[in-house]
């Protein structure tokens, strides 16, 4: 007898759980991609990816995955040979570094740990000592889906112009947009990356770049840069076809639309990072309870640098890597797996776990997720605290 028969929950950080709406939305017809409301929905997606992101800044769509969209911000930013610094807090700044290396840029990395954000003063002292002004571009990930581990970029950009250094600044957003407060022009930041799959509740396969006039300017010469990946055409097409570099991704334009609609008009982007933040709070408060008692912690000791997206844990003794096993086989509920805190295969890695709250999620699915661990807990005689669904639910109803 399992108690997984029912509609299962992915509480993955990405893909994450679809609206019906959404997928309703996509269930349609192909449209014509050469005049008629496709255009119209299309235009209205890149306002609505400025709301989003908080800007008035170019934005460019590719038919592309997470890394698909570091690869064109990549190929805008840099020609070989150039400098860029990545500032590393998890395996996901970790890949962006790689992914800049292996097009032919030198990179310096920073790696600040996997608990902690990135320190700005390091970030600044890195520059300073960069006279030449060869490196062009700072990259670093807002929240690290893999540490849960949330970079404060106004306060880097703050550093960075106390340097006077004219690198630009790039962040990865994937894990945040939608979900953690993100103001791009306000913490000036030049160029922004992310993805459909995350907080934006969509399917994986669109890829979002938002690059300001300065960026534009700074990267005209960029010679990484191929037809397709070329952010120029896609944020000034003369032609429609231009915004896509070939057919339009008509679909997912449908889903899209239909989750910006609800994300920015119906729940509005505030309330959102609201209910995002509460959630979170909710999965802190369980963890804090459990580890009371048990080899159970969060990765990432003080509250004010998590992610309120996805929060990543420990549970010692193989514990995690036993716990997301009955969770899915017993439960109907997926749990992600550790990432980048361990080698995949060696025993440490079956200590580390993720929870997502990231999207189209509400306090019966996080409280339910939080319910089914403590279940597996007991089931499986896994050592814990008491009070975490009290302390969850009443983080849930504060004051
Ligand atoms: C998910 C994610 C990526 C990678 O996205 P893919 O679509 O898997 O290629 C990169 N950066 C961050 C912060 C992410 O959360």
């Amino acid at each position: 007898m399992s108690l997984g028969h029912g509609r299962p929950y992915l509480a993955i950080p990405g893909p994450s759980v679809m609206p019906d709406r959404v997928l309703a939305a996509m269930h349609r017809a192909a449209p014509n991609i050469y005049a008629g409301p496709l255009h119209e929905t299309t235009a209205r997606i890149v306002a609505d990816l400025r709301r989003v992101a908080r800007t008035t800044a170019h934005v460019a769509i590719y038919i592309a995955n997470g890394h698909g969209a570091w690869e064109a911000a990549n190929a805008n930013l840099f020609s070989r040979g150039d400098r860029a610094l990545c500032a590393i807090t998890g395996r996901f700044g970790e890949g962006w570094a790689a992914s800049v290396a292996r097009m032919g840029v030198r990179v310096d990395r920073i790696d600040f740990g996997r608990v902690a954000p990135a320190d700005p003063g390091r970030i600044a002292e890195a520059l300073e000592a960069d006279r030449g002004h060869e490196i062009g571009c700072v990259l670093v990930t807002h929240v690290d889906t893999a540490t849960s581990v949330r970079n404060d970029i106004a306060a880097i950009r703050a550093a960075m112009d106390a340097t006077g250094h004219p690198a630009l600044l790039a962040v990865d957003a994937i894990a945040s947009l939608g979900c953690d407060p993100l103001h791009m022009d306000e913490w000036g930041v030049d160029v922004l990356v992310s993805a459909s799959q995350k907080g934006l509740m969509t399917p994986p396969g669109l890829g979002f770049v938002w690059f300001s006039d300065k960026a534009l300017r700074a990267c005209g010469g960029s010679d990484l840069r191929t037809p397709y990946w070329d952010w120029t055409p896609r944020a000034n097409p003369v032609e429609y076809w231009q915004h896509f570099c070939g057919t339009a991704p008509t679909h997912h334009l449908f889903g899209l639309a239909e989750a910006l609609t609800m994300l920015l008009d119906e729940d509005g982007l505030e309330a959102a990072w609201a209910r995002h933040e509460r959630l979170a709070g909710a999965v802190w408060a369980a963890f804090d309870a459990w580890g009371r008692a048990g080899d159970i912690a969060l990765n990432v000791p003080d509250p004010g640098h998590r992610g309120r997206s996805v929060t990543a844990a420990r549970i010692g003794g193989g514990g995690a890597g036993r716990l997301r096993a009955w969770c899915e086989e017993e439960a109907g509920v997926t749990l992600g797996i550790g990432l980048g805190m361990a080698d995949p295969g060696s025993p440490a890695y079956e200590d580390f776990l993720r929870v997502a709250h990231m999207g189209h999620v509400n306090a019966h699915m996080t409280l339910g997720v939080l319910s089914v661990m403590e279940a597996g807990m007991r089931a499986l005689g896994i050592a814990h605290g008491h009070g975490a669904l009290e302390a969850a639910a009443a983080a849930l109803t504060p004051g």
